[in-house]
Parts: C-alpha cells; sequence; structure tokens
C-alpha cells in the first residue's frame, strides 16, 4: 500500500515513510492510495480478539512491515491496556452501548493511536540503526499520551511543551512522573497558543530539524487514524445482529480524527449506519454538518478541554474524499479557507452524518442525567455525546476519556469523586519538569543538551 499526499503534489511513499514523515512534504496530508474493500472478511474477523484483530487491519495498510513484527509492535502496544478487551463495549440499557476507551496508561482514547504510534517509531529506530527525537505541543491529553507512546523506549527521547499551570495537575504529572530518561516536560511561562508557536519556528529550521531527526507528535499522522479504524471494527462486531446496521456511532470529536476513522472504516465495505459529530462549546462541526458553512471561529476554553479546537486538521482528509480525491481542488479549498476563514461545503454525505453541540451549561447536567438514569458516570467529553441521543435508534457512544481525569467537574455535577489507582500512584512519585521561557533559542539550547 502506497500513501498519497490530499494536496496531490508529493509523490506516493510506503507505510513506514508516511508514519515518519507525518506531513506530506507539499503541507497536505497522507491517505492511503486506495481504501481496501472488507466487506467479505467480515464473518472471519468477528471472533477475533483485539490485538490480532489490529494486526490483521493494519497488515493491510502496514505493506512494508513483516506480518510478525507488525504482530509483535500491535501485542506491545496493547499489552499496556488494563483490560484484555482493550476497548470494550458495555451495554446501559436495550440498545445503548458505551465504547470505553479509556483503559490505556493514560485513561485517554488518545492512548489507543499513541501507543501504536510509539512502538512504530522505536521499532523504525532499531531498524535503520538511527535515533528519533520528538517534539510536540500539549493542552494535556496528547502530550501524556505521546510520552507514555515513547516511554523508556531505545532510541527515542521527546519533548513536550506545554502552557505552565493551565494543564490539570494531573494531566501534569502524567507527564512529568514517568521517571524515564528519555521523556522532557517542559512548563513553558506562556499560552498554548505560544508552545505552539515556539514549536512552529523550531520545526521551520530544516538545519535543526534534520540535525535531531526532528519528529512533530500531532493529530495528523496516518498511523493513528488507522489505529482508531479499529475499535470501531472491534465494537461493531460486537454488536447484536439485528443492531448492526441501525445502530449510531457518537462521537466526542474536536479535531474530527476520531470521527473521520469510524466513517474510513464505512468506506471499507463495514455497514455502519452513520455518526453523530458530538462537539462542545467549540462547535465549528455542528455549524459545517447543520449548515454547510466551515467558519474558524476564536476557541472558548471549555469543561471538554480536549474538544476545545476551532480549526479541525483532520477534516482535510475528509474533504480529500467528498471533493472526489482531487488534490487540485483541495488545495484550492484550503488555500480560501486560509485566506477567508470559512468555506461553504455542499459534498458531504448528510445521510451518514448527524451532528449536536453541548454547552459548558449543560455538561454538568448531562453527566447528572446519566448517573441517574443509568448509575454510570461519564467524563465531560463523553457527556456532549450524550446529550440529545436519540432513543428509538440502537447507539455506539464512544467514551474517550476516564472520568477520575476530571474530579472536580464530576464532583460539581453528582456529589461524587471518581478516582483510579494509576491517578492515586501518581500524587505519590516525584516529578522531573522544566519550567522554561517561551522563546525559541532557549528551548532549542534545551533540546540540543538532551538530544539522543
Ligand atoms: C483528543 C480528545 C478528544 C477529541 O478527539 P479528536 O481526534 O479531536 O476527534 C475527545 N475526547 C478526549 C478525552 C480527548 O482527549
Amino acid at each position: 500500500m502506497r500513501y498519497v499526499s490530499t494536496r496531490g503534489l508529493a509523490p506516493p511513499v510506503g507505510f513506514s515513510e508516511a508514519v515518519a514523515a507525518g506531513l506530506a512534504p507539499d503541507g497536505g496530508l497522507f491517505v492511503p492510495e486506495f481504501l481496501p474493500d472488507l466487506s467479505g472478511e467480515l464473518a472471519a474477523l468477528g471472533a477475533l480478539p483485539y490485538p490480532e484483530l489490529c494486526a490483521r487491519f493494519l497488515g493491510r495498510f502496514a505493506t512494508d512491515i513483516p506480518a510478525p513484527e507488525l504482530g509483535e509492535v500491535v501485542a506491545r502496544s496493547y499489552g499496556a491496556f488494563d483490560r484484555p478487551e482493550v476497548a470494550p463495549l458495555l451495554e446501559l440499557s436495550g440498545g445503548l452501548h458505551v465504547l470505553e476507551l479509556f483503559h490505556g496508561p493514560t485513561l485517554a482514547f488518545k492512548d489507543l493511536a499513541l501507543q501504536l504510534l510509539g512502538n512504530l517509531y522505536a521499532r523504525q529506530c532499531a531498524v535503520r540503526g538511527e535515533t528519533i527525537n520528538v517534539l510536540g505541543a500539549t493542552s494535556g491529553d496528547t502530550g501524556a499520551a505521546a510520552i507514555h507512546g515513547l516511554s523508556g523506549k531505545t532510541g527515542t527521547a521527546i519533548f513536550i511543551l506545554y502552557p505552565d499551570g493551565r494543564v490539570s495537575p494531573l494531566q501534569e504529572r502524567q507527564m512529568a512522573c514517568t521517571g524515564a530518561a528519555n521523556v522532557h516536560a517542559l512548563a513553558l511561562s506562556g499560552s498554548f497558543d505560544d508552545a505552539q508557536a515556539v514549536l512552529k519556528a523550531l520545526f521551520a529550521d530544516g538545519a535543526f530539524r534534520s540535525r535531531h531527526r526532528l519528529s512533530a507528535v500531532n493529530s495528523i499522522n496516518i498511523a493513528r487514524i488507522l489505529a482508531q479504524c479499529v475499535y470501531y471494527l472491534h465494537a461493531w462486531l460486537r454488536l447484536p445482529a439485528a443492531e448492526r446496521r441501525t445502530a449510531e456511532f457518537v462521537v466526542p470529536t474536536g479535531n474530527f480524527g476520531n470521527v473521520l476513522a469510524g466513517w474510513m472504516l464505512q468506506k471499507m465495505g463495514v455497514p455502519i449506519h452513520g455518526f453523530r459529530v458530538a462537539t462542545n462549546q467549540n462547535d465549528i462541526l455542528h455549524r459545517l454538518f447543520t449548515s454547510g458553512d466551515y467558519q474558524v471561529g476564536a476557541v472558548r476554553p471549555s469543561l471538554a478541554p480536549s474538544m476545545d479546537i476551532q480549526v479541525a486538521s483532520n477534516f482535510e482528509r475528509f474533504m480529500y474524499y467528498s471533493l472526489g480525491r482531487d488534490g487540485d481542488r483541495v488545495r484550492a479549498v484550503m488555500a480560501e479557507i486560509a485566506s477567508k476563514g470559512r468555506y461553504r461545503f455542499s459534498g458531504f454525505d448528510r445521510d451518514t452524518f448527524s451532528s449536536s453541540r453541548c454547552t459548558d451549561a449543560e455538561i454538568p447536567e448531562v453527566i447528572r442525567q446519566v448517573y441517574r438514569a443509568y448509575g454510570y458516570i461519564v467524563d465531560p467529553h463523553t457527556a456532549c455525546a450524550f446529550k440529545g441521543l436519540d432513543p428509538s435508534r440502537p447507539s455506539v457512544v464512544l467514551a474517550t476519556a476516564h472520568p477520575a481525569k476530571f474530579p472536580e467537574t464530576i464532583r460539581a455535577a453528582i456529589g461524587v469523586e471518581p478516582t483510579h489507582p494509576s491517578l492515586e500512584a501518581l500524587k505519590g512519585l516525584p516529578m522531573v519538569r522544566h519550567k522554561i521561557v517561551a522563546d525559541a533559542a532557549a528551548i532549542r539550547g534545551f533540546i540540543e543538551s538532551r538530544a539522543i
């Protein structure tokens, strides 16, 4: 399988190269050259445990990695989860299912992709006899999950910048208490935007980038999307037969990454009925799916911070497919969005998508309702998906974080404070973090002194 750019100007590359590069050299995102048809295989896949299903699925895409090695990478990635099912599917009441995506090391759904990506990076270093320095900026969950994907891995180092005092204390501990020598948590005096600006400046310096073989952690790596297809497939295969063709997947989303994976799986011949795109008050995607208007706004910080996004970077992949896989048209649309901050989009499939928005005032209310109705505690991101659930149709709600990651919001909503042993354990561990000014030269100096 080869990978082409959504913008059509980069030469096709193999899987490992697409993963190593992240972004395509023409500024586009890598997509598989074609989407394989899985419809004939579904019956045979039904009984496979998660890691085997994942290895089988990825085998169609990672064709430059020998199958036994891919199997090892996958087994290592999902062995770190606290449930053998990896992503358990619970039924709260008739036809209402929850797909729990928070059983990985950082208790958020990003682990499903970043554990795999970390092991792919480590394998690549071993195969090529090279090292890699991974660099990213985070407002919370992504940095923690990326760190746990690479923590202690030979040949790799990871540097994560975050705004000092603006990530939750638990998220900071997840980043700064690993005890691993290759992990560097940098608490920046400044905002998340400052952190991103520094990162951009460092990546713009080609000589620095290639000297240290820098790679970016972000949501656009194709390996992340493919890893996410697997939990949709695993869940779909476990639905009662009568619900498989009618159930809607309800997906809390910001960057469109999560829901894109489900949609790509549908395009591979898995007959999923549809998806609801569930946003918080940063509702660019809800506005898009109701009016066709894609209009970039200002981010308003919310109780579901990992969805506080107003430019849905993975949307470019969806656009690519919707515009007939025509890189010229994608370039024109992206240029229009960049210059005008908006675009009128008409090409999407209205039968497949619906959408909803949940404001900060509504999140605690939904947490309370779900707790009363089912005795089940949802985190603020998952609460966005429970808002306005249609009881007449079977649903699979994706639960993207463990509620114990957001103890204050949950306590305020229901008077109960959820806990998790791994978060409790963090409280007794020493924190290693580096306070640093939001200045490209200072951070470059730090990276130069610690790069592997
Ligand atoms: C990152 C994140 C999301 C949003 O994921 P997208 O890839 O932007 O769709 C939702 N919930 C949680 C808990 C997250 O960490």
